[in-house]
């Protein structure tokens, strides 16, 4: 009798109709069966695993620097009081931001589970915290369709469990333009009063806040809407990102 390979054709045929899945490496990522990328190019992406800043979550391999902060924390100290990162913005890392950032993927976020696998601690460090994604200016939502950092925040607290997302708590009071060549001071200025929580917003009863986004980059759109929180009484907030860079 002949055995068709039923599942080999599934995949085949998937290919055909969704091909160049992988953000990563875009051919088909099927073939693992258990990830959205492949688990190989997975493994390119450089993984914050062992000792990091304890402000910005920065990884810091080499020494032991556990309870340290990095040099930029420790020269521009942010409002905040702790962060996690997931990993540093290589090839691979750079990748998953942008689909998701520019191109609105979605399904990168599948691999979430995957992400915290391999990054040590920092389930632990979302979990009994509300997550408040950084707000996304209305003007901008309405020209990309979604904010990326609710998204995150959204697969972040499925998996902590007990996690609450609070999407209504912030907004983005100004449309900052881009800070891509922006250095620290200029984005520090550009994003200066650019968040505000919005009216009747009671973050009363919760013991944690951390603040979601894809990206840190200086620290400084995470330490304005730090700023915003405080200001209305938030006594610790915490940062949480995907990448660092
Ligand atoms: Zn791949
Ligand atoms: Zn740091």
């Amino acid at each position: 009798m002949i055995e068709i390979d039923w599942k080999g054709w599934k995949r085949a045929l998937f290919d055909v109709f969704f091909p160049g899945d992988c953000p990563i490496c875009e051919r088909a990522a099927y073939l693992d069966e258990v990830s959205f990328a492949c688990l190989a190019c997975l493994d390119e992406v450089a993984w914050i695993e062992k000792s990091r800043c304890k402000t910005c979550g920065v990884g810091m391999d080499g020494m032991e620097y556990a309870g340290l902060s990095c040099k930029n924390c420790r020269e521009f100290p942010p409002l905040f009081t702790f962060g996690r990162t997931m990993f540093f913005l290589n090839k691979a890392g750079q990748s998953l931001i942008h689909q998701l950032k520019y191109d609105g993927n979605k399904r990168i976020l599948e691999d979430i589970p995957l992400f915290l696998k391999r990054v040590p601690g920092y389930l632990e460090f979302i979990t009994g915290a509300v997550l408040i994604p950084v707000p996304s200016h209305p003007k901008k939502i309405r020209q990309r369709g979604y904010n990326q950092s609710a998204w995150i925040a959204e697969a972040l607290a499925k998996e902590a469990g007990v996690s609450t997302v609070a999407y209504d708590c912030m907004k983005r009071v100004r449309n900052t333009s881009t800070q891509t060549k922006l250095d620290r001071s200029e984005r520090m200025q550009n994003v200066k009063n650019a968040f505000a929580l919005k009216d009747g917003t009671c973050l009363d009863g919760f013991d944690r806040v951390v603040l979601v986004d894809d990206v840190y980059t200086t620290g400084a759109t995470l330490d304005a809407c730090a700023k915003a929180l405080i200001d209305r009484g938030t006594k610790q907030v915490e940062v949480a990102t995907l990448g660092h860079g």
